[in-house]
């Protein structure tokens, strides 16, 4: 079964049309990873599969549910994790979580059993009694991430999980979101960053303008779209401007990197090309980065 299902799902503003027409399916026990650029209709897909948004046209289903008429339902079944901090800062970790335990009515006698467990989950259980304030961003974080997850969900949603972290911070939430995935649970996780797709996803679908412009898992991605190796030639803008123009008539795609323009797919370049352009400064492997600017047009981090 699909955990998730959003056929022909639009969602529109006053001014822009935030996901169009927008299809999309997450097995079960997957983790996929929904990627693009800033503005691409990510945050708006989570909260419409949150029910805190209405879509105005198209069907949504999450764990056989239909939205938003079972939202209450489905909410049950699923730990979503928001992009802000909401936690009560004057509460401890632990109180924390048992709010939530209590809001999504995991029964009194396995309360503490189901707090103790989420705390284990986010290495926290030394910080049980730590007031929120007194504890660092990382362990935070990671305190919303267990929140999420107190009644067991088998479906969890995370939005932008480290945006704005550091490196560091952003590891240990990389190992807590492979701890979920080893226990089967589905996530769908929405990112800017490459790498954490690449990384932790089974799957990546690669959103821009409310739409999901590609799908497969990372390696799928990268040699259908960017192929094995991508070829750079350093050159001025003119010749840059020449070199685009001769290999978007050889149906090459490429990308311009400030001093340097990348040909994708360049082990199969057409020979008269090759020829005219000559050897290029540097071969490298593709990668997801490569697909993402090719189909998305943005630069990313
Ligand atoms: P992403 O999460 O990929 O950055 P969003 O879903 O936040 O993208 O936004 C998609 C588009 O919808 C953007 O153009 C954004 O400005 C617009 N948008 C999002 N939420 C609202 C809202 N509540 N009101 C008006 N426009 C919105």
């Amino acid at each position: 079964m699909d955990a998730i299902v959003l056929h022909g799902v639009t969602k529109r503003y006053p001014d822009v049309t935030a996901v169009d027409g927008l299809d999309l399916e997450v097995p079960e026990g997957i983790c996929l990873g929904l990627l693009g650029p800033n503005g691409a209709g990510k945050s708006t897909t989570m909260r419409l599969l949150t029910a805190q948004s209405l879509a105005d046209e198209g069907e949504i289903r999450v764990m056989g549910l239909r939205l938003p008429q079972q939202s209450k339902q489905a909410r049950a079944l699923m730990g979503v994790v928001p992009q802000l901090d909401n936690l009560d800062e004057e509460l401890t970790a632990r109180e924390n979580l048992e709010v939530f335990a209590h809001l999504y009515r995991v029964p009194r006698q396995e309360r503490r059993a189901a707090v103790d467990r989420a705390l284990a989950l986010a290495q926290l259980t030394d910080r049980a009694a730590t007031r929120t304030v007194n504890l660092s961003g990382g362990m935070r974080r990671r305190l919303l991430i267990a929140r999420g997850l107190v009644h067991q969900p088998r479906l969890v949603l995370l939005d932008e999980p480290t945006v704005g972290l550091d490196p560091q911070v952003r590891q240990e939430l990389w190992s807590l979101i492979v701890r979920l995935r080893e226990e089967g649970v589905t996530t769908l996780m929405s990112t800017h960053y490459i790498e954490e797709a690449e990384r932790l996803a089974d799957d990546c679908a690669l959103m821009s303008h409310g739409r999901i412009v590609a799908r497969g898992s990372p390696e799928e991605l990268v040699k259908e779209h960017a192929g094995a190796e991508v070829a750079e030639h350093y050159a001025s803008q003119e010749r840059q401007a020449e070199i685009a123009a001769l290999a978007a008539e050889a149906g090459v795609p490429t990308r311009r990197t400030g001093p340097s323009i990348s040909l994708l797919k360049s082990e199969q370049l057409p020979r008269s090309l090759e020829e005219a352009l000559g050897p290029p400064n540097v071969r490298r492997p593709a990668t997801l980065e490569d697909v993402f600017v090719v189909l998305t047009g943005e630069a990313v981090e």
